[in-house]
């Protein structure tokens, strides 16, 4: 049988009638293009980073497609290395930033590769052209290129539109590239939150029938996506997306569990979502954070159904048990690091800490700034205390009193602040048989009366 196969035409937008400039381009990821297009190969701005700049944003980085095949790119360049063991990738190092340059690829002939459902199967990839490099991508909105030689924006699939009309489209039939890859539904209302677009309808359709799809793809794809869901100022869509479309009941059981058939219990999730976005508006947060917020109403309605009845209950203790409790089954099913589940259920645990004014001649205090776990749980209850305004809460106090007495005030003149430290990210060397030394407690080892206001 003779078969026709749709050849797209490429709608090329010129300089003038686009606002990429090479300006909004990081001088590295020129570098390569230009290398690159002098050795008369292709060379293109692809994915997230051509998307971005269409829409006036700062992407998060450049990757560059090219028809140079991978060891052609290493000759090239003496700071490339090249990785992935299906498809080699080349990553072209420039101090701690990788520019990924990756040679054009298909998707695999269908009739090749198919597994039991008719599926082709999403890794085995070969060499293609720049039209099939265009259709294996995941939305039309991240399938658009850009030619440094000529400087215009290349589009095989109808991206400019979609971007242009804020739409999440899947290129081909959404019916079959989610099931192909489960991961594009967490991608779609993850672009979606972040920027401000709708899912077109067919999409939102084929999500919902295949939701269940995830409980297949890979645990350690998932654990990275879940924690990606959290987007910067934008968590509370996602997460409503998620629901709506039953991607958190297939990721979440549990927690998608509780919130079914309540709407109280969702409006509680998405203020505090909506507390974390306003928070990580303004300065960044962490996946520990957003874990905390996301489950932060279930488990105070949880550590409150088990103080009932109990006079002299711990609270903080009852939270802690309660935060381990609902996070447990995520973190079986996904492994999700120590360094993020644990220091979720500290920040749940002792949040609180921060409606007292730190009181400097307190050794408790002086520990807690000087914790690793400080800086996350003063996030955490940046957020979390917009829930309950109408208590009183020390943040700005405790803000001073971690500068002034906290780590970075020891560091010597003009050194780099650290990033996040974070206390859980190593196992302890040795079993913790031995009491640990002074100043080096935990801040839950801080037992104290529970407050009446906690
Ligand atoms: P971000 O700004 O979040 O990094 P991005 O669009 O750059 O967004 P990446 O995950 O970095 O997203 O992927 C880069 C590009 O690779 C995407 O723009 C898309 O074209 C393609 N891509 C990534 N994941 C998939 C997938 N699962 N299926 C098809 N194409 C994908
Ligand atoms: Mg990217």
């Amino acid at each position: 049988m003779f078969l026709f196969r749709r050849r797209p035409k490429a709608a090329i937008i010129p300089r003038q009638e686009h606002n990429i400039s090479r300006r909004d381009i990081d001088p590295d990821a020129l570098k390569v293009l230009y290398r690159l297009a002098y050795l008369h190969h292709k060379a293109y701005l692809v994915g997230g980073s051509v998307r971005d700049l269409l829409l006036g944003r700062t992407p998060k980085d450049f990757d560059v497609g090219t028809d140079a095949r991978p060891n052609e790119i290493r000759r090239q360049f003496r700071n490339c290395f090249l990785v992935g063991r299906r498809f080699r990738l080349a990553h072209i190092v420039f101090g701690k930033k990788v520019i990924e340059t990756a040679t054009f690829r298909k998707a695999p002939d269908p009739d090749a590769v198919q597994d039991e459902h008719g599926l082709y199967q999403y890794e085995d990839n070969t060499y293609g052209t720049p039209e099939e490099d265009a259709l294996r991508r995941d939305f039309t909105v991240n399938g658009l290129f850009y030619d440094v030689e000529t400087f215009s924006v290349i589009d095989y699939v109808g991206g400019l539109k979609d971007l242009k009309a804020k739409i999440i489209r899947s290129i081909g039939d959404p019916n079959i590239r989610f099931r192909e890859d489960p991961v594009r539904m967490m991608r779609a209302v993850r672009f979606a939150a972040k920027l401000g677009f709708d899912v077109a309808p067919n999409d939102v359709k084929a999500i919902r029938r295949y939701a269940s799809e995830l409980e297949n793809a890979s645990d350690s794809r998932l654990c990275e996506e879940i924690q990606r869901l959290f987007v910067r100022g934008a968590a509370e869509r996602c997460f409503r997306l998620a629901y709506d479309y039953g991607i958190l009941r297939a990721l979440l059981p549990t927690l998608a569990a509780w919130l079914a058939g309540d709407a109280k219990r969702r409006e509680a999730v998405w203020a505090s979502l909506a507390a974390l976005d306003a928070v990580s508006a303004e300065e960044e947060t962490t996946p520990a954070v957003g874990l905390a917020a996301l489950y932060w109403p279930m488990v105070r309605e949880a550590a409150e159904a088990k103080r009932a009845g109990k006079a002299r209950a711990n609270l903080r203790h009852l939270r802690r048990t309660a935060a381990e409790e609902a996070l447990a089954p995520a973190v079986k099913k996904y492994r999700l690091p120590r360094a993020v589940w644990m220091t979720a259920v500290d920040v749940m645990e002792l949040f609180t800490r921060l409606r007292e004014r730190p009181n400097p001649e307190n050794a408790r205090d002086v520990r807690f700034v000087n914790h690793g776990i400080f800086p996350e749980v003063r996030l955490g209850a940046r957020a979390l205390s917009r829930l309950e305004p109408d208590k009183a809460w020390a943040l700005e106090e405790w803000l001073a009193f971690w500068r002034k007495a906290g780590p970075l005030s020891r560091l010597p003149e003009g050194a780099e602040p650290p990033a996040l430290p974070n206390p859980h990210s190593r196992r302890p060397r040795h079993p913790r048989r031995k009491s640990r030394r002074r100043g080096d407690k935990h801040p839950a080892e801080d037992k104290e009366q529970t407050h009446a206001n906690d």
